[in-house]
């Protein structure tokens, strides 16, 4: 395994002057020295994105040609399966079961599916819708696009940031977080070989307060697509003002589990378990607050805490491990801080709240079941990025409603009940991009997954993706050569008899 890792700009590797260490999170030690890239970098990458674009050596493939390369590309990601998952676990600390099976097959399939829709684009039908022009659409890519991705799920949210821009024929400056950066870099050298013409995607890590600000403030960067914190996302939404940029923005959320008095309570208990805990709770759309109604809720708390301590905490290179360390001591520290707040105001902390007694180093943290707990206290209404679950009992409908919606993020929800009627209701009235049926997580590539209020607006996955990193443009062409067209008389000349 290669543990030092420089740029990837214009189809090579570069290194800068600095390089910084990325931790393991689950022994604390350095696992990788990863290049670090200044203004100058910035610059080299976005003018070889640039230079690419205008040339057409990938924007202007035919559709069919795009798809085979990506093809490929995905081909050259199972074949670096091995090398892409121990780095993933290396540097995020991920369960290497939950890198192997869910992140990086889904990663595979998201290209694949990305390769074949960029040979369908849609629009409406060519006519003369007013008689005498033929009007088309045009669906075009952007130019060169900056993907900013969090560290959350390192692989694949750099693959949701690729695979739908390069589809479209854009070109990618791809930024990483700083926590995790390899996997990404990773995908430079694979890319080429794949044929994905040099220029045309480049990785650059560094720090979002330098690289990333520069990036979104760069002339001929066209648009701006992050998946991060929602605070991230309102400086982007500034900085990007001044140019009127493009953005796609996929920030945080809060999600609600509703179990309804109905619900198969063993599916209901296991489905949020696992997505409560899910990647040590540091997934946007995690089950954070669970709202049950009141005649299960004692018994359903019990169960909950009985399932939450089947929970095995460890080594993440180990495949029974179920739950690895949060990403960083700092984000350890903010977990815990939910946890000591809600503590203070009077909460209980039925389970967890603190790292296990037995661990050695690395930043784990229990599975955490609080309850008795307010709707406007900070464990109910802020994202923890933690495997902090509270649970709060609900009387009617309407109620667990209010409270599932009462929060600032709209990006996941999910309603337990064997009603169907109640369940069709509740996914219209939940305010969440997502709303999961007696499940909660799964995503599929052809679906959309996307934020309403302030987890941000635009779509991953799905034809809308693709419809995101394109531009939509009419074209009306006269089909009658009059000279004097029957319009014309409203600028200049008399008004017909
Ligand atoms: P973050 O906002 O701190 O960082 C995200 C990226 O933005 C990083 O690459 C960072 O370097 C960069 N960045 C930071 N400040 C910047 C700036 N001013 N200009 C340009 N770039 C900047 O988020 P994080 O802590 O890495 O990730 C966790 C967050 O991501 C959580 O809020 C989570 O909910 C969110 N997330 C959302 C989704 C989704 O689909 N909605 C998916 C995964 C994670």
């Amino acid at each position: 395994m290669q543990l030092r890792w420089p740029l990837w700009i214009n189809g090579q590797w570069v290194n800068p002057d600095h390089f910084f260490s990325v931790i393991n999170p689950a022994t604390e030690e350095p696992a990788f020295e990863v290049a670090e890239a200044g203004l100058a970098e910035v610059e080299q990458a976005v003018s070889a994105a640039l230079t690419a674009f205008r040339d057409g050596r990938w924007a202007k493939l035919p559709p069919a040609e795009r798809q085979a390369r990506l093809n490929r590309f995905a081909d050259l990601l199972e074949a670096q399966q091995e090398d892409l998952v121990t780095a993933e676990v290396r540097q995020s600390g991920k369960p290497r079961k939950l890198v192997h099976y869910s992140d990086f097959l889904f990663s595979v399939d998201n290209v694949r599916y990305f390769a074949g829709i960029s040979r369908h684009l849609e629009g409406r039908a060519s006519a003369e819708y007013n008689g005498i022009h033929n009007s088309s659409i045009r669906r075009e890519p952007v130019g060169v696009v900056a993907g900013i991705a969090p560290w959350n799920y390192p692989l694949m949210m750099a693959v949701w940031k690729l695979a739908p821009a390069l589809a479209a024929g854009n070109s990618v400056i791809l930024k990483p977080a700083s926590l995790t950066p390899v996997t990404a870099l990773m995908l430079g050298p694979l890319a080429q070989e794949a044929g994905i013409p040099d220029g045309v995607f480049n990785v650059l890590s560094g720090p979002g307060r330098l690289i990333g600000q520069r990036l979104v403030a760069h002339p001929d960067v066209a648009m701006i697509s992050l998946t991060g914190d929602t605070g991230t996302g309102r400086q982007i939404m500034n900085q990007a003002a001044g140019r009127v940029k493009r953005l796609h923005l996929e920030l945080g959320g809060k999600a609600p589990a509703v179990v309804f008095a109905d619900a198969d309570f063993e599916a209901a208990v296991q489905g949020i378990t696992v997505g409560a805990l899910v990647n040590s709770g540091q997934d946007c759309t995690a089950a954070t607050r669970a709202y049950v109604q009141r005649p299960l809720y004692t018994p359903f708390v019990e169960a909950l805490a009985e399932k939450f301590q089947t929970v095995r905490l460890g080594d993440p290179e180990a495949w029974t491990t179920d739950l690895g360390p949060l990403i960083s001591q700092a984000q350890w520290d903010k977990v815990h801080q939910y946890v000591t707040d809600t503590r203070r105001r009077g909460g209980t902390i039925v389970l967890g709240g603190q790292k296990p007694a037995d661990m050695g180093p690395g930043y784990f943290y229990a599975p955490t079941l609080v309850t008795g707990v307010e709707q406007d206290w900070p464990v109910v209404q802020e994202e923890i990025f933690g495997p902090v679950l509270v649970v709060m009992p609900f009387d009617s409908d309407d109620e667990a409603v209010r409270l599932a919606n009462q929060v600032d993020y709209g990006l996941a929800s999910s309603v337990w009940t064997r009603d169907v009627y109640r369940a069709q209701r509740l996914s219209r009235e939940l305010e969440f991009g997502e709303v999961w049926i007696n499940d909660h997580l799964p995503l599929t590539s052809e679906m959309p997954h996307g934020g309403l209020k302030q987890s941000g607006f635009g779509h991953d996955l799905s034809y809308y993706a693709l419809e995101e990193y394109t531009v939509v443009k009419h074209v009306m062409s006269d089909i009658e050569g009059a000279t004097v067209k029957p319009w014309h008389f409203t600028v200049l000349g008399d008004v017909p008899e």
